[in-house]
């Protein structure tokens, strides 16, 4: 009776699947690895897993699709989002996209280890796609093999459900199984591979659409596929936009890139490094998207990039992201272009991104600071040597503006010492021998600075204390956390990976018992692969 109940649920999914229905699909059913010219998307099924076991699933996310922990509990769950079984009304397809890797074109990608299940509506009328990370090759899967691996898994797993708890627009994850298969990876590209353990992690968001899904139909001067991809998105994804025409086009464009925008200042909030900012990793929709080499930053540093396969260029250092989003979103443009065929209007919605950010990162410094408000006049100055000061020895971003709440603006600066004014942030340094005299001084200098900047707002130090506690994490998902649960999850226990995510749910709480985890990156750290940095083997 209850096994039935259950199966009953996730066969009641209620699935729309309108993007395959609405737009044109590949009309080749093989499933081989080639380029699918005049289709969107191919329908394509996963494999079955030989023995699926569920890691870990997150109850919220299950919330959106009407799921409640029983279900999510049940066998057929397990079955169904490793994708060994199909549940009533899936219509499993890929997308075919293009990008630019690294600045440079790379032609046709797609998915080519993601495989959408289809759309669900739910009872309150939103739309979700479902797409299962690791279920096997698709037709965009070129020479990979179409899996993912326990631990990249699991980083993206938990990175999807900590980035939303902490606020920042990304993708969900439903859950996280092990296949029960292996899967042969060159973890460090040495020549090496081993087998690693299989897994799949079932992704939600409203749509997957990336930047590359337009630029590969403008790239191939597809204009009717285009148009027709964007007509859809508009009406399916941007509904308050109004029916597709040039102008909506443009209108379109522009909210695309005030929402990326907003996820960008989100990112350099919380310290957050993508890692690989290519274009088909952007969404439309100004969500965080694929989760692979990121990593979140320790020591304040810009220039500091998680991807060891941009050690040469740095190109997608934390301090450049916003530049690559700006020019991601220049290759969106151009995509769009034979759409709207002139340049002006999509300039001009470039200038909302600048917009966009620079209003948005003055609000979150504002915010970072506890300020009632940012003023150009004196923050510009004390933002500019708050940032270099952070840099001249190592200290820890998350804890330096978590523990500058606990300052008491109350106090006389100017006959405080440096000793005491330094106090609350002491934990945020790595190298003791560091600080010298002269950073002392000068760190000091700037918490003058900034304690009668706090003075000259008015505001009660307890509700400062408060809007900078909403603002800055105690809890991030630092790299050597991740890498923890990967090791014991490859045991077979996922408690760790299970306690990270009940964590992360609460990022900007106390949690008592729980301060391990907001202290400092440990030294044995420092080097580890997956703590420190991260290659795309995945
Ligand atoms: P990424 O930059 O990791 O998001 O991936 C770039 C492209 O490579 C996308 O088209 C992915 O679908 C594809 N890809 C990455 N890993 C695999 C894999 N193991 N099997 C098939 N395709 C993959
Ligand atoms: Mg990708």
């Amino acid at each position: 009776m209850n096994s039935q109940l259950k199966l009953s649920r996730l066969d009641k999914l209620n699935f729309d699947n309108r993007f395959a229905r609405e737009l044109p699909g590949d009309p080749e059913t093989i499933n081989r690895r080639r380029q699918v010219l005049g289709a969107c998307y191919s329908s394509v099924l996963p494999i079955k897993a030989p023995q699926p076991q569920m890691v870990a699933y997150s109850k919220e996310a299950a919330e959106l699709l009407d799921l409640t922990p029983e279900d999510c509990e049940s066998d057929y769950f397990t079955q169904i989002f490793s994708g060994t079984r199909l549940a009533a009304g899936m219509y499993p397809y890929a997308t075919c996209y293009g990008g630019h890797q690294f600045g440079n074109w790379a032609g046709q990608l797609g998915d080519g280890r993601a495989i959408n299940l289809g759309e669900i509506v739910n009872q309150r009328g939103e739309r979700w796609v479902l797409q299962l990370k690791g279920a096997g090759p698709t037709p965009y899967s070129r020479t990979a093999d179409g899996l993912a691996v326990l631990r990249s898994s699991v980083r993206e797993f938990l990175c999807s459900e900590a980035m939303f708890h902490l606020g920042v627009p990304t993708t969900r994850a439903l859950s996280l199984i092990l296949t029960g298969d292996e899967v042969i990876r060159d973890m460090f590209y040495t020549g090496n591979p081993q087998a690693e353990p299989g897994a799949v992690v079932c992704r939600v968001a409203p749509s997957f659409t990336r930047f590359g899904n337009f630029q590969i139909f403008a790239a191939r001067r597809d204009t009717g596929l285009l148009q027709k991809l964007l007509d859809y998105t508009i009406r399916t994804d941007f509904p308050h936009l109004g029916e597709p025409s040039k102008e909506v086009y443009i209108t379109w464009f522009e909210e695309v890139c005030r929402r990326t925008a907003g996820m960008i200042v989100h990112w350099q909030r919380v310290g957050f490094v993508h890692g690989v900012m290519n274009t088909d990793n952007m969404s439309i929709l100004g969500l965080t998207i694929d989760y692979g080499p990121y990593g979140w930053l320790e020591n304040y540093d810009p220039h500091w990039t998680p991807n060891t396969t941009d050690a040469a260029e740095h190109r997608y250092r934390y301090g450049n992201q916003p530049q690559i989003a700006f020019w991601n979103l220049g290759q969106l443009g151009n995509a769009i272009y034979p759409l709207i065929e002139e340049v002006e209007p999509l300039q001009k919605a470039m200038n909302a991104y600048a917009e966009t950010f620079e209003q948005g990162w003055q609000n979150m410094i504002a915010g970072k600071l506890g300020l009632n408000a940012y003023k150009p006049e004196t923050d510009d100055e004390l933002t500019a040597e708050l940032i270099t000061v952070l840099q001249l020895v190592e200290t820890d971003m998350t804890i330096f503006y978590r523990n500058l709440a606990k300052l008491d603006n109350r106090i006389d600066p100017d006959n405080s010492s440096e000793e005491m004014l330094m106090a609350p942030i002491g934990e945020a340094y790595y190298v003791p021998e560091q600080l010298t005299g002269e950073y002392k001084t000068r760190m000091s200098n700037w918490l003058r600075r900034y304690i009668k900047r706090t003075q000259a707002d008015g505001m009660p130090n307890e509700i400062r204390q408060q809007k900078m506690n909403a603002f800055n994490p105690k809890y991030v998902l630092r790299n050597y956390m991740a890498q923890l649960a990967i090791d014991k999850a490859e045991q077979g226990d996922f408690s760790l990976v299970n306690e990270l995510l009940e964590l992360l749910r609460h990022p900007y709480d106390e949690q008592p018992g729980k301060e391990g985890f907001a202290a400092k990156r440990p030294d044995w750290a420092r080097q580890r692969a997956g703590c420190s940095t991260l290659s795309c083997s995945s």
